[in-house]
Parts: C-alpha cells; structure tokens; sequence
C-alpha cells in the first residue's frame, strides 16, 4: 500500500524551479529579461566559475519600490499583468512571475534595488527560498541581482552541470541573443574578471552584430526589410560568403524576445536553397513584430518555443524577403547597385582589440620566400606517418615540388576537371586587376583577392580529405599555454593530430610540438597553432566543429597569397581563373573582400543608352 503525502512548499517550489532553471544560462536570460523590462539601457553580466559559483546582473533600470521587493520572490508575483483581462495580450509575451521565486528557490541570491524617487535603496536575501534579510541600503539607480551557489539545496541537479568552461559558454551564448534582442541596450559580459562582450547600444544591429561575430561577418550582413499580413519582418542575413557548418548563428526574435522555431529555421533555410552549399546553414538575426495574440511564446516555461497562429504568412514572408535579398546582388558587387555590400559598412567602427584579419606584412616578397625555403631545406623533413619510406620520399620530392610551385606565384596546370564557367580573358588593368567576359557579363577580378580564395578553397579541401601531411619540427617547439588554451586543446587534441600536429606534454602547462602541418606556406608554426587554439576557444561559443577549425587554418594559410601590385602573365591568370570559376562560390575571398565586380551586358548598354 502507498500512501499519499502533500509535498511542502519548498519542495514544490523547487520542482517548479527545474522548469525554468535548468542550468546558470537559464538564470541570465530571466534576470536580462527582467532588467529589459523594467527598461534598462546598459545591463551589465558578471559570471565565475560558468555561473555556478556566482552570477550578476546589474541594470540602470526602473528598479523595485521597497514595499515590492519581497513580493517579487512570491510565486506568481509580477508587476506585468494584473488580472485575467491582460492575461491575453501580456503573458503572450513571457511574463509567468515565477523566475524570481524559482532562482530563489534553489540558490543563495541577494537584490539590491532603488527606483528613482526613493531616497535609499533596499536590499533583500534569499536563501533557499528562505527571505533572511531586508533591509534599506545605499545603491545606485537600477537593480543588481546576485545569485551565488546555484542548485546548492538540489544535488541531483546540480550534478548535472557541465564544467564550468561549458557553462559559461552557454551564458556567452545567451548573452549574445540577448544583446542582438536588443541592439538599443549596451551589454557588458564579464567572466571570471575576463571581459568577453562589449555592446555600444547604438541602436544599430549591423554593428552590435561586428561586436559578436567580428568584422568580416559584420560586414557581409545584407539588410531584410518586408511585412505581409500585419507581420513585420526586419534584421540582417548572412549573404552565402558567410556560412557556417551548424545553425547556431542563425538567430530568430519575435516582438523582441529570442525564440526557437523549426518553421523559421526551415524556411530561412528554403530561401538560401541554390545560394549554400549543402550542410551549410546561414547566419541571421531576424526579428519579427506580430499582434500579440498571434503569437505564443509562452508554450514553454523557459519560453523559447514559439507557436504562430498563421503559420503559411510567417514561412511565406520569410522565404520570399530573404531570397529577394540574395537575388539582389548579395553574390557578385554590381558596379551600378549606389550602395554595394562593403562600401556602406565602411562607415561601422570596427570593435576596439580586433584587429583586421589581413595584416600588411612589411617583408618583401623574396624575403619572406627565401625564408621558407630554408625552412624546408634546413629544418623540415617531410613524412607522412602512414606511408612506407620509399612513398614518403616521394612525397618529399612532390612537395618540396608543390611549395616551388607555391612560390612561383600560380600552380600553372589545370587544377582539376570539374566544370567550371567558360569566359574569355581580355587582360589585366593597372597590374592588379583582371577584365573577364563571360555569360553576358564583364567582371572585373582582383588577382590577389582570387589567389587567397583559391589557395583558401584547396587548402580547406585538402584538410577535409585528410590529404595533409606532416612536417617535422627539429628540435621541437616548446609552447607554453594558457588555461584555456590547454582546455581547448585537450577537447580538440584529435583535430589536431588529424591536421598533421604531433603534440607532446611538456612540463605543467607546455607542450612540445615535433611535427606541424606541412601546407603552412610562410606562416610561423607556433603563432598559428596558438591562433587556432584561441580561435577554437572563441568558436566555442558556437560550438565548434572541426569543421570551423579547418576553415580557420585554410584562411590563415592563404595569407600567403601574392600581394595586389604582383605581376601576373596572361597564362597564370589563366590557370588562375579556371580554378576560380570551377569554384561553387567564387564571389568572395576568405577574408570578405569580393573577389570580383561585375556589369552585365544589360548595364553596359543601358549607359551607353542603347536600351532604356
Ligand atoms: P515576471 O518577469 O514574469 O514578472 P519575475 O519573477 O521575473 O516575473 O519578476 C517578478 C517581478 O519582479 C517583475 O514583475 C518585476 O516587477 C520585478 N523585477 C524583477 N527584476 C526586476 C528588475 N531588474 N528591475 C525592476 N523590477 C524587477
Ligand atoms: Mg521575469
């Protein structure tokens, strides 16, 4: 026989936190929330330890009336809807007066708070669910939220955080939903005393998204503009230069609240179809505004579902505005669009620490060149672990070969038989660039922006099919790491040794390296492992795959493409261009510079007016 008991009320009220609180990135979304309600414009996040150890979230908003700062705790406790006649419209948009109490309930947190007419401010801790202070305290403006020790009264939940490395990924995360939510508000993410985001609260998404993608991504972000049937659909889209490997870029907001939808996902990804290539998925922050009662986002307690009432208007609008915006010139610059991708970005501050991605090296060319052929003469043995000696020799010789090739600027044979376009090369300009005719359609190539996507694209697809190969490092490079460095390491120490590294422990916190890609052209080993390293680190945040590590070599890699002024003979730029159209996207270098303009025959005869 079983018994039935009533559970109390801290038990209840720990169940009901599971709902919401699932880990510290759960606990930054509701408080940024709040403090987005109660309309702040600058909202500052402080995590240790990921958030387990301590979350804060401080806001220069309304804040709290003294009389209220205890109630906010109380279960269903909201200052956003009254009764049952504003249930309709306002808890549409999220508001169930729970999150507070939930935190609460499984956590040690502590709020301070001052609205702008009271003379002091309040401060109220909460244990456990349990209120153990409330007294008046000094403060600023706003509210600042501290929530420390989370689950430390829910083991079992507790024990299913991740480390604190993953758990403050996925705040990054969610703080960069959040700050693209709102482009009008300055965030400020700060972990372990190491700051990770800085927003201007512009208003401007092109630039808040430069702040969390970077520069190149930034600039390649095509505004999306178009409504239908009351829906309003606004932001920006990747153009296909920008891809990625998975969807955690593609990034969806309706009336200003992160969501999650397959039926956005799927028809963002029905309008790039023809533009990607597959397993490719694009990079957006798309917002949607919609009568509240056509909309539901509060299917699910941590409200990231959403459910439309008008499903076909929101897929149809969606599909239509973005593939008109790829059809518009997203691909090739046209010479005659006013404003073409690249030119009205200039005016957009690149984010203070980074640097452009293509730095000028000062080196002359035969420097540099003469450079890498001691290298290869002096300190590198090529080998292939896998390989018998007498293959291994002759692959020595082929790629000693190879490098020779590299360095004379173009490969000169036929890359490969794959069909490309036909066009017909009429010569160069200025000594950089290329006229080309083909299809109806006059480009004008830039010759070092196609060599380092060319070198881009077959370094990358050398990667992928594991056709690297190894260089010994003699005597090997010691490198000494960070933390995260070495973390980073030990989650992608396979992807490393598959690049052709061979990476032994060195001491606390070293490695020595005694073998390095061979296809590294004239780069230093050691800044690239270290720049990989770095990069797979900030890659994190969207859940790196090998995938991105391999782009992120190929692209420094093709730093070692020739420089603009080089001259080229006709036959090289030749072999050149065959690589370059037999490419699915030609368009655009590693780095986002186009690769070409283009002016149809159309254009060209409307100048001259021989069409109108
Ligand atoms: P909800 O946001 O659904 O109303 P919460 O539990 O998140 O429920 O918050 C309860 C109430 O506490 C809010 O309705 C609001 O009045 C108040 N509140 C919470 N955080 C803040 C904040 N940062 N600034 C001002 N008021 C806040
Ligand atoms: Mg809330």
């Amino acid at each position: 026989m079983s018994t039935i008991h009533l559970l109390d009320e801290s038990t209840i009220d720990k169940i009901a936190a599971g709902e919401v609180i699932e880990r510290p990135a759960s606990v930054v979304k509701e408080l940024v929330e709040n403090a987005i309600d109660a309309g702040a414009d600058r909202i500052y996040v402080d995590i240790t330890e990921g958030g387990i150890r301590q979350i804060r979230v401080t806001d220069n908003g309304r804040g709290i009336d003294a009389d209220s700062v205890a109630l906010a705790f109380l279960r269903h406790a909201t200052s956003k809807i009254k009764d049952a006649d504003e249930l309709q419209s306002i808890i549409s948009l999220g508001f169930r007066g729970e999150a507070l109490a939930s935190i609460a309930a499984v956590s040690k947190v502590e709020l301070i708070t001052k609205t702008h007419d009271s003379d002091t401010g309040m401060r109220i801790e909460i244990e456990g669910g349990r209120q153990v202070a409330l007294e008046s305290a000094g403060a600023p403006e706003g509210t600042s939220v501290t929530v420390r020790q989370l689950f430390y009264n829910v083991p079992v939940r507790r024990k299913f955080l991740k480390t604190p490395m993953t758990e403050a990924i996925h705040v990054h995360e969610t703080v960069e939903r959040l700050a693209m939510s709102h482009p009008e508000i300055a965030f400020r993410f700060v972990t372990n005393g190491q700051e990770k985001l800085v927003t201007g609260g512009t208003g401007d998404l092109r630039e808040t998204l430069m702040r969390i993608y970077g520069p190149t991504i930034g600039r390649h972000m095509l505004s999306v503009h178009a409504q239908k049937q009351g829906i309003v659909l606004d932001g920006l889209t990747g153009s296909p230069a920008v891809s990625r490997g998975n969807r955690a870029q593609e990034a969806f907001f309706v009336n200003h609240r992160i969501v999650r939808s397959q039926l956005l996902e799927k028809a963002l990804e029905e309008a790039y179809k023809g533009y990607t290539m597959q397993h490719r998925f694009p990079i957006c922050a798309l917002y949607l505004d919609i009568a509240p009662d056509r909309v539901d986002i509060n299917i699910h307690p941590t409200k990231s579902e959403v459910r439309f009432t008008n499903t076909a208007d929101v897929r149809e609008l969606i599909i239509a505005a973005v593939r008109e915006v790829l059809a518009g010139g997203g691909l090739v610059e046209q010479v005659s669009v006013p404003e073409p991708v690249g030119q009205t970005e200039r005016a957009v501050r690149m984010p203070a620490g980074k640097k452009a991605e293509t730095p000028k090296t000062n080196a002359p060319k035969e420097e540099k060149l003469g450079f890498f052929m001691e290298q290869m003469r002096d300190r590198v043995q090529t080998y292939h672990a896998k390989e018998s000696a007498s293959q291994t020799a002759e692959r020595a010789v082929r790629e000693e070969k190879e490098a020779g090739e590299q360095l004379a600027l173009f490969k000169e044979e036929a890359s490969d038989d794959r069909a490309g376009r036909s066009y017909r090369l009429l010569g160069q300009l200025f000594g950089t660039y290329w006229l080309v005719e083909s299809d109806q359609t006059l480009y004008i190539v830039d010759q070092h922006a196609a060599h380092e996507k060319i070198l881009y694209e077959e370094t990358l697809a050398a990667l992928k099919e594991r056709r690297h190969t190894s260089q010994l490092v003699t005597p090997p490079l010691v490198i000494r790491l960070t933390a995260r460095q070495e973390q980073v390491l030990n989650s992608y120490r396979e992807e490393f040794i598959r690049l052709g590294y061979e990476i032994e422990p060195f001491g606390d916190k070293a490695v020595a390296l005694t073998a390095v890609p061979a296809n590294l052209y004239s780069l230093s080993e050691e800044s690239l492992f270290t720049e990989i390293l770095d990069r797979a680190q900030e890659e994190i945040n969207s859940r790196a795959t090998p995938d991105m590590i391999r782009e992120r070599i190929a692209s420094l890699s093709c730093k070692a493409a020739v420089k603009g002024n080089t001259a080229v003979d006709e036959k090289q730029m030749d072999a050149l261009l065959k690589r370059l159209f037999s490419l699915e996207n030609p368009y655009h270098c590693p780095h986002g510079r186009p690769t070409m303009i283009a002016m149809t025959r159309a254009e060209l005869d409307k100048k001259f007016k021989r069409i109108i």
